[in-house]
């Protein structure tokens, strides 16, 4: 039997945990979630009859602050992968020095199957479910895949409806009118694009001579595919659920968002329009993509997508984890061994909570910041703790994955301790 997605994110727990110095308390407190809620979620559906959805919220940790974490909609999600998503909050909260703990949410469901007033049943019907775990000083939703600022919105009006006052502070990555903040939308990309840049400087790579392969052209992965194009990097290759494209010379991105928006998917931009014109393209499969000879390879899907079965056959020099767990531990080894240096999700996806985090801080003061002031904390937060995680690889010879659990443990360490009653009790009776 395959290893859950939990167990093998725990692998990277333990692999950091010889770099620290921390309790036996805290290790053993950092091993479980602390709550886990499932929901069954009825909705009455456009033609009359009732269905049934599965629900989850998981609060993996909350030492630190309040949960914080997004709310996924996909055929696939299940307990597992909501705790492991949770996991990787707690950490990433933890990297980047914000006041939360790790959570996460889901719901069992193909979104693009259901109507717009079904989905918008469907979330105020979640938030029902699961509205006494969660609230802005507890447990903090925000977006991910397949889930935007429209449902954030409805979210947010849920919980206020039953606590019958507005409580904007429960949800991030709300529209602007409902108490959203300026770069929200852009945040993760904007995040790995400045992970990106600060190690591509420290390795003495110039963008004009890098090329990019992007897997995933949704929120995060068509951004930051922007966002490198527009500083002069080589986007050659990217790719959807439904395929992907190749051009040597780069490709247009703003067109092919263009043709997405319009058409719902890249294929569109195969050869049927103007833009075959200006650049050839070729067809690429997915497993393709991941193979790509390029500089820089771009996972920004969904997690599992590198693997022991196609690890060794990774060409590319970097990877840059923009997805949440694209790369499973055994991977990671061969990965390793091929001397691929890898930049692990907790560091790279940081900017979309760190955002948040803004949004929160904007909430709860009721006075809210410029894109141009939001732009510049979050330069500024992603680069020092990019900085941080590559110094500390480089002094202990650590990988990147290793350097950032590290770094982020020893806060978490240092909070579970701090509340921790183990220095009381221990020598108490002599
Ligand atoms: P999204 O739903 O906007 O986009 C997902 C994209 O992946 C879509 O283009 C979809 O077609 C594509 N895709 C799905 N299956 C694929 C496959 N097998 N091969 C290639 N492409 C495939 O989601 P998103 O918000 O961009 O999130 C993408 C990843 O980034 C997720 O792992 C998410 O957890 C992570 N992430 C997102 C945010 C955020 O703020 N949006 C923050 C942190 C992490």
């Amino acid at each position: 039997m395959s290893k859950s997605l939990l167990a093998d994110a725990s692998i990277r727990l333990e692999n950091a945990l010889k770099h620290v110095d921390i309790s036996d308390d805290a290790i053993e407190r950092l091993k479980y979630p602390k709550t886990s809620l499932m929901v069954s979620i009825p909705i009455r559906m456009d033609d009359g009859s009732l269905k049934m959805f599965r629900g989850y919220r998981v609060r993996y940790d909350d030492t630190r602050g309040p949960g914080k974490g997004g709310v996924r909609y996909h055929p696939n999600v299940s307990l597992d992968e909501v705790q492991s998503l949770a996991f990787w909050m707690t950490f990433k909260c933890a990297l980047l020095d914000l006041p939360f703990g790790g959570a996460k949410g889901g719901i069992t469901v193909d979104p693009k199957a259901l109507s717009k007033a079904e989905l918008e049943r469907l979330s105020r019907g979640y938030i029902e479910a699961i509205a006494d775990s969660i609230g802005p000083d507890t447990d903090i939703l925000a977006p991910d895949v397949y889930t935007n600022a429209m449902i954030m919105g409805w979210m947010m009006d849920q919980y206020s409806i039953i606590h019958r006052r507005i409580v904007p502070g429960v949800v991030t990555g709300k529209p602007l009118s409902m108490g959203g903040s300026q770069g929200r939308s852009t945040a993760t990309a904007t995040g790995a694009f400045h992970v990106i840049n600060t190690v591509c400087e420290k390795l003495g790579r110039s963008p004009e001579k890098t090329t990019v392969a992007v897997q995933g052209f949704g929120n995060a992965g068509a951004e930051v595919a922007q966002q490198l194009a527009n500083m002069g990097y080589k986007v050659v290759a990217v790719s959807d659920s439904r395929g992907g494209i190749y051009a040597e010379q780069g490709l247009d991105i703003p067109s092919i968002r263009h043709y997405k928006v319009e058409n719902r998917g890249i294929k569109a931009v195969y050869c049927e329009n103007t833009l075959c014109n200006i650049v050839e393209h070729k067809v690429l499969t997915n497993e393709e993509l991941l193979t790509l000879d390029v500089d820089i390879l771009i996972p920004a899907a969904l997690e599992n997508q590198i693997t022991a079965q196609n690890a060794h056959q990774i060409k590319a020099k970097l990877i840059f984890e923009v997805a949440n767990g694209p790369i499973t531990s055994e991977a990671d080894k061969i990965l390793e061994q091929n001397d691929i240096m890898v930049v692990p999700d907790i560091l790279t996806n940081a900017g979309g909570v760190t955002v948040s985090h803004f949004e929160w801080v904007q909430n709860r003061n009721g006075f809210y910041w410029s894109a141009t002031e939001v732009k510049q904390k979050l330069k500024e937060k992603m680069i020092r703790e990019a900085e941080n995680v590559w110094e500390l690889a480089q002094t202990k010879q650590l990988s990147m994955r290793t350097a950032a659990y590290t770094h982020a443990l020893n806060r978490l360490g240092d909070a579970l301790d701090a509340k921790g009653t183990r220095n009381y009790f221990v020598g108490s009776s002599s």
